[in-house]
């Protein structure tokens, strides 16, 4: 599949979320990037470096950039919206805790699969993001419990480096986050949209 240049993502966005980690919502967007290294497809594994005793799935709504946008407003950043995908945000938790920052814990090759694009731009206030280990429900959150919205983060973000089309903003995951273990089958679903189902294993 095509990398994307650039995946911005967005933690704690989600009250819940930021609620069940000990954080609060922070009062401005809290960015982070994971590298396109760690973009993987419908199928393929994501694989548990041996370097992490904790790997979560979180489930996200993903937004594909369809125009350059360079400071620009909430309404040219909808224009500029060319789909959406389903995003799970691989994180090995416990070195995320211990590194003090994100690029270990997210980068990790494997750590972000990402689902066929759906183009066009749906509702964007209602949107619902569903994550299922073994087909069990683990996550359901939708984008009107976001702390910023997608128009808001997309312009927050423009303000700060310049969106280029192809590049994937990953928009937080709700509460219900929880580790994985090899063998099983992790899906993130965006309700009728796009769906990433991956095998998980261990490193060899
Ligand atoms: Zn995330």
């Amino acid at each position: 599949m095509t990398r994307p240049g650039k995946i911005v993502c967005v933690g704690r966005n989600y009250r819940e979320h930021a609620k069940e980690l000990g954080n609060d919502v922070p009062s401005a967007p809290l960015l982070f990037l994971k590298p396109p290294s760690a973009v993987i497809a419908v199928g393929d594994a994501i694989v548990m470096p041996k370097a992490s005793q904790r790997v979560d799935f979180e489930g996200e709504i993903g937004i594909v950039i369809g125009a350059r946008l360079r400071k620009a407003t909430r309404e040219q950043c909808v224009a500029g919206i060319r789909g959406l995908v389903a995003l799970n945000d691989v994180t090995a938790r416990d070195l995320q805790k211990s590194d003090g920052q994100w690029t270990r814990a997210k980068g990790f090759d494997t750590f972000c699969p990402i689902g066929p694009i759906w183009e066009g731009v749906p509702p964007l206030d209602d949107i619902t993001v569903v994550t299922r280990v073994n087909g069990v429900e683990k996550q359901r959150g939708n984008s009107s419990e976001m702390a910023f919205s997608i128009p808001e983060l997309l312009s927050y973000i423009s303000h700060v480096m310049t969106l280029e089309p192809g590049d994937v903003v990953a928009t937080g995951t709700p509460s219900g986050i929880a580790p994985l273990a090899a063998g099983d089958v992790v899906e993130v679903e965006l309700v009728g949209y796009s769906t990433v189902r991956n095998p998980v294993e261990a490193e060899a």
